[in-house]
């Protein structure tokens, strides 16, 4: 209990979080990998897991756009087809098309401190990107790419059916909101995509980029926090 305590005030301080009332750095309960939300009642068509299967062995044979001629494999998803929180992020970079795991280089391990900050283990939560494979040199999806891609991404949410979408940076929120949008002007706004609460905030890149910009993350992140431990409303 000490450790992981130890590990809760670690992530807040790389969150750029210096003072928590003593109540708040308590870990949370862990986040049980409960059935996402769906009509009470109604049974899923199929298991998550075997779907999602089926969606990572659709994406290593995907050729409809070019981004798999440079990359190594395509990088489909991390966490549980059950969680209640979806992070969307924007492409594989070097060290995920080498790994095949989504946000485990630098901007995914700031990721991780985010989430456990947040009280939860990335094995709670469902972590994928707009676009599957690696654009060359880390540059940013052309709007052609992520429209070629975003199937597979709306397919994703569809089978997770979370209780809340956080999406990162720019490209995600775009993807799922319009291409209109500005992150700086919606970031900590909750918006919504195909009838699900969505918080877009900064990419951890950016983060990174931007250290002075965490203490906004941070916030946003509480508001998203705050979103999936309400209740289920339960009166429909
Ligand atoms: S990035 Fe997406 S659309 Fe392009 S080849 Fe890979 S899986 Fe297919």
């Amino acid at each position: 209990m000490k450790r992981a305590l130890k590990q809760h005030v670690e992530s807040l301080a790389q969150m750029g979080v210096t003072h928590v009332p003593r109540s708040k750095i308590k870990p949370r309960a862990k986040v049980s990998s409960q059935p996402a939300v769906h009509e009470p009642g109604e049974p899923r068509s199929a298991d998550p897991e075997n779907l999602m299967a089926e969606i990572v062995k659709e994406a290593r044979a995907c050729r409809a756009c070019p981004l798999y001629k440079d990359a190594t494999q395509a990088v489909v998803f991390d966490g549980t087809p059950r969680a209640r929180l979806v992070f969307v992020g924007e492409a594989p970079g070097f060290e995920e098309d080498k790994q095949g795991v989504p946000f485990v280089g630098a901007a995914g391990q700031l990721l991780t401190k985010m989430i456990q900050a947040m009280g939860m283990q990335r094995s709670d939560v469902f972590i994928c990107n707009v676009v599957k494979h690696r654009p060359p040199g880390n540059r940013t999806p052309e709007p052609d790419e992520a429209a070629a891609c975003l199937p597979f991404l709306q397919r994703q949410l569809a089978i997770v059916q979370p209780k809340l979408i956080c999406a990162l940076g720019s490209v995600a929120a775009k993807a799922l909101l319009g291409p209109g949008i500005s992150i700086m002007k919606i970031r900590g706004s909750v918006q919504q995509y195909a009838g699900i609460p969505l918080v877009p905030t900064f990419h951890p890149a950016y983060l990174l980029r931007n250290p002075s910009a965490k203490k906004l993350a941070w916030a946003d992140l509480q508001l998203v926090k705050r979103l999936i431990d309400q209740p289920s409303d339960s009166s429909g």
